[in-house]
């Protein structure tokens, strides 16, 4: 072992939540090792322990005081930092337990570096302004995708999310600043970006740019290959978007659009901006544009009050439409929201049984997809090697694995589509490289 790493600090993260909370701890800890830190495992001794928290739900928040109870245990000499979402609603609860150095809330948690060598007790850094506070990467993914984070906070209310008031109100990176942050990313070697943020249908940046001028300007960069969105709201999705998508020929086949609930009285008593005819329609429109589309939807059962008939609403919308990539999540009580003051909550064994009918809905509608695609080509982006096979992700957010004596890290191959397997809740295409 050479000198200077056995004399490195070392910084552990834990991450909660949403993939924007897990791209932001990928940014955050690139700045650790830019500073000299090396990151281990969350549970090895280290300097610092780094948590980049979630507050979704009661249950989140309950997670993310276990967690900070184990960081103690695990790393009772280190820096323990407590950042993101629940250490912006509840940095009192934070504050009153022991061992904690550091307590920064969503905007504060970027700045963690000039707090570091504070020699205070404790400090708390929340931070209720809504500027932008720079984008974000992974470096999850070995440098073939990265997620470019261009809009954070929401101005929605929904009845049962507490985001609005963790992450404040809805704000963007500038369309020169993104540029620049996707050139940088081409530079390094990704040749995907995805784009991130809590509602990036909602992008707008000061100059009144909109998210299809920043599609078109980045598409633009020759080394970026592919593009993807994140989740977006159905109603911020428009024809416009759609076809500057479909334009930059860089856009891939998979959209992820919450959908929450097939039955319009809850949608409504959810406060979405749509309803499932309007959701429904959309597809359709997706579909006449990018005739292969995938799509993938989160949606929450045992909403308060949700009878056994709207449940089957959204049972039967779903099975009815092409969706097949299902985020499935029992809703969860969160204090503070409209939702968790409702009366009806449904018991959570109810809950339970709603979930899992929905996740073999969703199993069999994926494997249906992958066996259809069986006999087909597909574009490939390969990731990594394990165990003699290369694996990446089809453009329909497939997983593909192929066996090749080629190196194929961070390299773009048709694959002629082989098979299919399903098994432990993942699902594979197999096929080989077409010459
Ligand atoms: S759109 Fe609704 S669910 Fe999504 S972040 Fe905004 S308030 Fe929350």
């Amino acid at each position: 072992m050479e000198i200077s790493s056995l004399s490195s600090k070392k910084v552990a993260f834990h991450t909660l939540g949403c993939r924007l909370n897990f791209s932001e701890s990928g940014s955050i800890a690139q700045g650790f090792v830019e500073r000299g830190y090396e990151v281990v495992e969350f549970g090895d001794q280290a300097d610092v322990v780094f948590l980049n928290t979630c507050t979704v739900t009661d249950g989140a928040d309950s997670a993310c005081r276990n967690l900070i109870r184990k960081a103690q245990v695990s790393s009772p000499e280190a820096k323990i930092v407590v950042a993101g979402c629940y250490a912006q609603m509840e940095s009192e609860k934070i504050k009153a337990m022991q061992g904690v150095d550091l307590i920064l809330g969503t905007s504060e948690k970027y700045k963690v570096f000039d707090y570091l060598d504070s020699e205070s007790a404790q400090e708390i850094h929340i931070d209720k302004s809504s500027e932008f506070w720079g984008a974000a990467t992974t470096l999850a993914d070995s440098r073939t995708r990265a997620f470019l984070k261009i809009q954070d906070g929401c101005n929605y209310v929904c009845s049962f999310c507490i985001i609005p008031f963790a992450r404040g109100r809805s704000r963007t990176i500038s369309v020169a600043d993104a540029v620049a942050e996707a050139k940088g990313l081409a530079a390094q070697g990704f040749k995907e970006i995805v784009f991130t943020g809590v509602n990036i249908g909602e992008y707008e940046a000061s100059s009144g740019e909109r998210l299809t001028n920043l599609v078109k300007r980045i598409a633009d960069i020759p080394e970026i290959k592919r593009l993807r969105l994140g989740s977006v709201e159905p109603n911020t999705v428009t024809r416009e978007l759609l076809e500057t998508l479909k334009a930059t020929g860089k856009y891939q086949d998979h959209f992820h659009i919450p959908l929450q609930s097939g039955c319009d009285a809850i949608l409504t008593s959810m406060r979405r901006k749509y309803t499932s005819a309007q959701y429904q329609d959309l597809l359709a429109q997706v579909r006449a544009i990018f005739p292969a589309a995938a799509f993938g939807a989160d949606v929450i059962v045992g909403y308060p009050g949700e009878t056994e008939e709207q449940f089957l609403q959204t049972f039967n919308f779903l099975r009815t439409q092409p969706i097949t990539h299902f985020h499935v999540f029992p809703f969860s009580k969160r204090k503070g929201t409209t939702a968790a003051k409702l009366e009806s909550q449904i018991q959570s064994s109810v809950k339970k049984d709603r979930v899992r009918t929905l996740v073999m809905l969703g199993d069999a509608k994926l494997a249906d997809f992958a066996a259809n695609s069986v006999g087909g080509t597909t574009e490939v982006l390969f990731e990594n090697e394990v165990d003699g096979f290369w694996e990446g992700y089809s453009s329909t957010f497939l997983r593909v694995k192929v066996r090749s004596d080629e190196l194929l890290k961070n390299e773009i191959r048709r694959v002629r589509i082989e098979g299919h397997s399903q098994a432990a809740r993942s699902t594979w295409l197999t096929g080989t490289v077409a010459l």
